[in-house]
């Protein structure tokens, strides 16, 4: 079984062109560009230009120089937003996928999100 990537999702449509962004920056294989709903002063969505639905299907499936450039891009949206440790405060990635992930859209995004004390990850079982 492998992976079902719907390419009507909506950051399809934004790779497309076709809904606009708030780009923040963009890479041969990334595009960073700000959360619609943010939930903290720098809420910035990092997505890979591939057909990938999530986290693992990126990590299985792409190639190397994806994999480095979408991680390169990560940190380089921390230091531009202000919230890397080289200068800010610090920041929280999350990549939410499927159901028990809750993952809204399924096109891998890592959330990048600082900018103010984010409290506990998750509340206890
Ligand atoms: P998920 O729950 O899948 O991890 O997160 C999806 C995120 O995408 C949400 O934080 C939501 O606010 C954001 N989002 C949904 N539609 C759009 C859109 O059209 N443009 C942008 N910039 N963000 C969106």
């Amino acid at each position: 079984m492998g992976y079902d990537y719907d390419d009507q999702n909506i950051f399809a449509r934004i790779l497309r062109g076709e809904i606009p962004n708030r780009t923040v920056f963009e890479s041969a294989h990334s595009l960073a560009f700000e959360d619609i709903t943010p939930q903290a002063p720098t809420h910035v969505l990092v997505i890979p230009r591939g057909a990938y639905v999530s986290f693992d299907h990126f990590a299985l499936e792409a190639s190397e120089a994806e994999i480095v450039d979408y991680v390169r891009t990560i940190g380089t949206v921390a230091k531009i937003c202000g919230v890397d440790l080289g200068e800010g405060g610090g920041f929280r990635l999350i990549a939410n996928a499927g159901r028990d992930g809750v993952q809204e859209v399924p096109h891998l995004h890592v959330h990048v999100l600082g900018g103010r004390a984010l409290g506990r990850m998750l509340q206890p079982v």
